[in-house]
């Protein structure tokens, strides 16, 4: 995967991708604006939300044992994975146990960040994403763009023949002379859905939270088939971040209100699945819940990056953001796109690749991003914040700026070396490059003049003029 300025350059030269992406975020962002400005207390649930996240992230363990003793007491099993290897053993593990070779999945960021999918097809187990967008992503054997429509990227015409070429290699094929019209679309992923949910005996899902005093865990969704995944199988496995959980259901009331229209610009969510542990009769019958860290400790563990475990991933920054919205989500190399991928992915993954030491520049740091976030995350200072430990650790791209900075530091400490480059400059100023070589500095001067020097020093003609 190249760096984000190559993979964004290719992307920006897509101009299908751009009408789609623009046409698509700014939908989703003027309708959230109306949704929001119904709320007269918008600010104060804000704020609630923002102070709620931030005395759980406080006390995270704490809350985080309450929670596996209370799913534990409501019958399921609790099991703790320190990164993405352990939790895909975990779920490969259960998985078998069941003797079942296919599995069905709500969609889960965590079970894409830990590369889930592939893992058990590497085991000879068939996962199925019955979300719609990402049952289009994985029909076109693609990856997701966005967080909350992973297929913002495509347009309906390249949906209807994706389905009509790929649907049945994975099971019901599309009906005959399918066009693009919605309602059509809708009609041939539900039945295709459909005979899936009724053969699966093992569900695997995420969770929007999970309540630490009940041990109850939450799914927000606008479609049903997360509904139908959560309670047909016979064996649910949640694989979850630990930065999900929050300490009571009067919190969750907070989320709740401030999730939906956020993300999906509706008052409420048309379903909100809630499971405690099991019940006899009713729902699966096992419950297992992977607690997942992969990355979120390290960042807990920074003062200032520690706010991007708030998100409760509305995609509200993605939507507004003019980087992202040129760029779409392939770009940023991450389960985790635009402004909140750029802050998340580099502290979960750390910054030692090339990739993830490129994220925290892909922003233009106009702000928007906070001013939408519902639990105030300030993504600018995070941004701000890693890029300093980039350039710190001196990474590719980095050495160079350290080296240069470096030396004006000892010529600014010496001002008669100063003031001899400075008429060297001067006198020399007909000869200089209108564009600079080198990597880095050539992209720069590509596109920006560079300033004309004087044909003299000020402090020359200071000391003429002045003295
Ligand atoms: S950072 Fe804020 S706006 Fe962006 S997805 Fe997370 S909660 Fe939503």
């Amino acid at each position: 995967m190249p760096a984000f300025p190559e993979a964004a350059r290719e992307a920006v030269g897509n101009p299908t991708l751009r009408a789609n992406l623009r046409h698509a975020t700014h939908t989703i962002r003027d309708k959230r604006a109306r949704a929001v400005a119904e709320l007269d207390d918008w600010a104060a649930l804000r704020e609630t939300g923002k102070r709620i996240k931030d005395r759980t992230l406080r006390q995270l363990d704490t809350y985080l044992l309450q929670l596996e003793e209370a799913v534990t007491a409501a019958g399921g099993t609790v099991h703790w994975a320190a990164d993405a290897a352990e939790a895909n053993r975990i779920v490969t593990e259960l998985v078998r146990a069941t003797g079942e070779t296919e599995v069905v999945k709500v969609k889960s960021m965590a079970t894409q960040e830990i590369g889930l999918n592939e893992h058990l097809a590497a085991e000879g187990i068939a996962a199925y994403e019955t979300d719609l967008a990402e049952l289009i992503v994985q029909l076109g054997d693609d990856r997701p763009s966005h967080i909350l429509v992973p297929a913002i990227h495509r347009n309906r015409g390249e949906i209807r023949d994706i389905f009509r070429e790929k649907m049945g290699s994975w099971g019901r094929p599309a009906p005959e002379g399918l066009s693009d019209a919605p309602a059509e679309l809708a009609e041939a992923a539900r039945l295709h859905l459909r005979e899936k949910f009724l053969r699966a005996k093992v569900g695997i899902s995420g969770a929007n939270f999970m309540v630490a005093e009940t041990g109850t865990l939450v799914v927000v969704e606008s479609e049903g088939n997360g509904r139908m995944c959560l309670t047909l199988p016979e064996t649910l496995i949640s694989v979850v971040g630990v930065e999900k959980v929050v300490p009571t259901w009067q919190d969750l009331e907070v989320f709740l209100q401030t999730l939906p229209r956020s993300s999906t610009a509706e008052r409420m969510n048309p379903y909100t699945s809630m499971w405690t542990g099991t019940t006899d009769g009713d729902g699966p019958g096992t419950f297992h819940l992977v607690l997942l860290d992969n990355g979120r400790t390290d960042a807990l563990a920074d003062e200032v990056g520690r706010q991007a475990l708030r998100c409760i991933r509305c995609s509200a920054c993605l939507n507004v953001c003019p980087v992202y919205e040129r760029a779409g989500g392939h770009a940023y190399g991450s389960v985790y796109p635009g402004p909140i991928g750029a802050i998340l992915t580099p502290q979960l993954r750390g910054t030692a690749s090339e990739v993830d030491a490129s994220l925290p520049y892909a922003s233009s740091l106009c702000g928007a991003c906070y001013e939408v976030c519902p639990v105030a995350i300030d993504i600018p200072e995070v941004l701000v914040h890693l890029r300093g430990k980039v350039a710190e650790e001196g990474g590719k791209g980095h050495r160079l700026e350290r080296a240069a900075i470096k030396a004006s530091t000892w010529v600014l400490d010496h001002p008669g070396v100063l003031a001899t480059g400075e008429r060297l400059a001067s006198a020399t100023r007909k000869l200089h490059p209108k564009r600079l070589p080198g990597p880095g500095a050539r992209q720069w001067t590509e596109s920006r003049d560079l300033p004309e020097l004087p044909a003299e020093p000020f402090r020359d003609w200071w000391r003429k003029n002045r003295t």
